[in-house]
């Protein structure tokens, strides 16, 4: 049974060039082959794992990787202010971010907003030191400049205490000693694990979805994006929508995908704690709501203490 425990929802804070696309390339190819605390001490390549080292040279907006029994969802976040509303809606479908930044070049202005925003949001981060391999790395400086930036944005004693993994995405290492090389990417994966929270989703109740995102896709039309905070939600299933106004109207799914990988994959049903994109709701937009369809008598009169509603003036 997938349960929201099974999930972490994250984003990846970087400055362009200090190595997103390939930190995800290198999380790509090692997903799924570690179980969780196992040992690994070293690994032999099958030809499964071969296919994977084409590599990949843009990030999708949504990847997913596994470990263990859990799947990783790694949503893309733009690099800076310039997108200030969309770097807000993408962070409030994650739990945590990794803030990345090259061990040489250390922290830049433009991931300062996107920290700043993720910390409103309460998220977990965990800093992650990378291209530790580069001539000229000045790890333990860097640490002290992310430490520094941290204390700019009036970081508490816990958002103080971040966890630190050092990694060489290009060469698929990480290690929480930065005086002992890594072996493979199996920390980063521990310290998601244990460090970032599951979602808190409530999987029992009605199903409830807010929207951070809308797609144009060639076959299936507009697509809605989110993550299922409430519920679960199935392919055909009717829904209500609820908008910026508290307005309802009717709808039906018709296509529902989760990511595996870099892939959208069609399925028939999605969990609590996932995110999803899901077709049929052609004028579906930004911030409303899809929420469980209430019954027409329930319509009559809407009021603010049916659930659904309630809920939604909240998250809005
Ligand atoms: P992005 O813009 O953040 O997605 O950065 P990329 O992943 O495209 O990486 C930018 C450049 O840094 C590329 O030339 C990578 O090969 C290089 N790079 C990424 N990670 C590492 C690393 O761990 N060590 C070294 N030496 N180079 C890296």
């Amino acid at each position: 049974m997938v349960s929201e425990n099974n999930f972490r929802n994250i984003a990846i804070i970087a400055h362009v060039d200090h190595g997103k696309t390939t930190l995800v390339d290198a999380l790509l190819k090692q997903s799924g082959i570690f179980r969780e605390n196992q040992q690994v001490a070293e690994r032999i390549l099958d030809s499964n794992d071969l296919e994977r080292e084409r590599g990949i040279t843009i990030l999708a907006k949504n990847t997913s990787v596994r470990y263990g029994d859990i799947k990783i969802n790694i949503v893309d976040t733009p690099g800076h202010s310039d997108f200030g509303g969309e770097v807000e809606r993408v962070l409030k479908m994650v739990d945590g971010v990794l803030l990345l930044v090259d061990a040489f070049e250390s922290t830049m202005p433009q991931t300062r907003f996107v920290l700043r925003k993720a910390m409103q949001l309460n998220l977990k981060p965990i800093v992650v030191i990378n291209k530790v391999d580069r001539e000229g790395a000045r790890v333990s400086e860097v640490v002290d400049e992310v430490l520094d930036l941290f204390i700019d944005l009036d970081a508490g004693d816990e958002e103080l205490d971040f966890p630190i993994i050092y990694t060489s995405a290009k060469y698929g290492t990480a290690t929480t000693d930065p005086g002992l090389p890594g072996q493979n990417m199996q920390p980063l994966f521990e310290a998601i694990i244990r460090h970032i929270p599951a979602p808190a989703g409530e999987p029992d109740e009605p199903l409830q979805l807010l929207v951070n995102n809308t797609e144009y896709d060639s076959f299936v039309g507009r697509m809605g994006l989110g993550c299922i905070k409430r519920g679960k939600i199935s392919a055909g299933q009717q829904v209500a929508v609820i908008d910026h106004d508290g307005n309802l109207r009717q709808g039906r799914i018709v296509s529902l995908y989760i990511f595996e990988g870099l892939e959208r994959t069609a399925v028939t049903e999605a969990a609590c704690g996932e995110i999803v994109a899901f077709s049929g709701l052609e004028d579906i937009r930004i911030g409303e709501t899809v929420a469980c369809r209430v019954q027409p008598e329930q319509l009559e009169p809407i009021t603010v203490d049916e659930p659904t509603l309630q809920m939604t003036f909240m998250v809005n």
